[in-house]
């Protein structure tokens, strides 16, 4: 039905991507919907480049300009757009090096309150990108961010609040740890999504959480070499920057939708038939999302 030719032509995410209102913005969300995209995770982006909120009137402003940029995305095309509001890792790493560990954490934490209410207030449907640094850090600095990654999964646990985590890449040890702070934490695992996942969809991969597979060279095949009746709940995303100063350093917004009539090629290839394409497609671009985040 959805299945015209080989074409899938029903819903297409991208549920992870930026947007960035001095370089390419409303541009890069037409040329999304353009090539067939309908839906969007707008997540909110620190500005790395300028100044980082220092306070919680800080935060509450830059959360207000990504609610408002999704807004005006809705106003100008046909998509529909998620908002995703949390204070990045990364963020916290890099003021722990200015006003120290203790001081980062404190406004880190409350950054997460503060997306939690505005979460609760239906301004934003879920937290994100949270979670920990994705590159090397001294040892004490891992503890402490294993720490606050533990109490903000106790938050959105206590809020019921679905997670978009941006985490480090370390095979399917990832996810196991992931799994280990959700029993830990009492944060159901549907509503914990590994955000930047290889394309390993295994339950090997996964540890049975969702999670949004970067869809780059390669994905395809691996997604295919991976996929089976158990997988657990998996979407595609670009995490498009929008960043002038990095063109090409992540996918563009024609990504998913590309891929996405790739996938459809490469299963007819792999022997599925039309309705089990169809209902995978189904099953990543609506159903899954439903049961993640709503
Ligand atoms: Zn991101």
């Amino acid at each position: 039905m959805m299945l015209v030719d080989g074409k899938w032509e029903g819903p297409i995410v991208d549920q992870h991507m930026h947007l960035d209102r001095e370089n390419r913005f409303i541009s890069a969300a037409e040329e999304f919907s353009r090539s067939g995209g309908t839906e969007i995770f707008l997540v909110h982006k620190p500005s790395f480049s300028k100044t980082l909120p220092t306070d919680l009137n800080g935060y509450r402003e830059v959360y207000r300009d990504t609610i408002k940029m999704a807004e005006i995305v809705r106003k100008k095309t046909e998509l529909k757009v998620n908002v995703v509001l949390g204070p990045h890792p990364v963020v916290w790493d890099i003021q722990a090096n200015d006003i120290g560990v203790k001081a980062s954490s404190e406004l880190h934490i409350s950054a997460v309150g503060l997306a939690l209410d505005m979460i609760e207030e239906g301004e934003a449907i879920c937290l994100g990108e949270v979670g920990r640094p994705h590159y090397s850090v001294p040892e004490d600095r891992w503890t402490e961010a294993n720490d606050l990654l533990l109490e903000i999964m106790r938050m959105a646990s206590s809020s019921n609040s679905p997670v978009q985590l941006h985490v480090e890449e370390n095979g399917n040890q990832t996810c196991r740890d992931i799994a280990t702070l959700c029993d830990r934490s009492g944060l159901s695992k549907r509503r914990t999504v590994r955000h930047f996942a290889p394309s390993d969809i295994s339950y090997q991969g996964t540890s049975g959480l969702p999670v949004t597979v970067s869809m780059g060279k390669g994905s395809i095949e691996g997604i295919c070499s991976t996929i089976s009746d158990n997988s657990s709940p998996w979407g595609m995303e670009t995490d498009f920057l929008d960043d002038p100063r990095r063109p090409g350093a992540v996918l563009g917004p024609k990504t998913i939708p590309k891929r996405t009539h790739q996938l459809c090629q490469a299963l007819t290839i792999k022997g599925w038939d039309k309705a089990e394409i169809e209902n995978c497609m189904l099953n990543v671009h609506e159903r899954w999302i439903e049961s993640t985040y709503f």
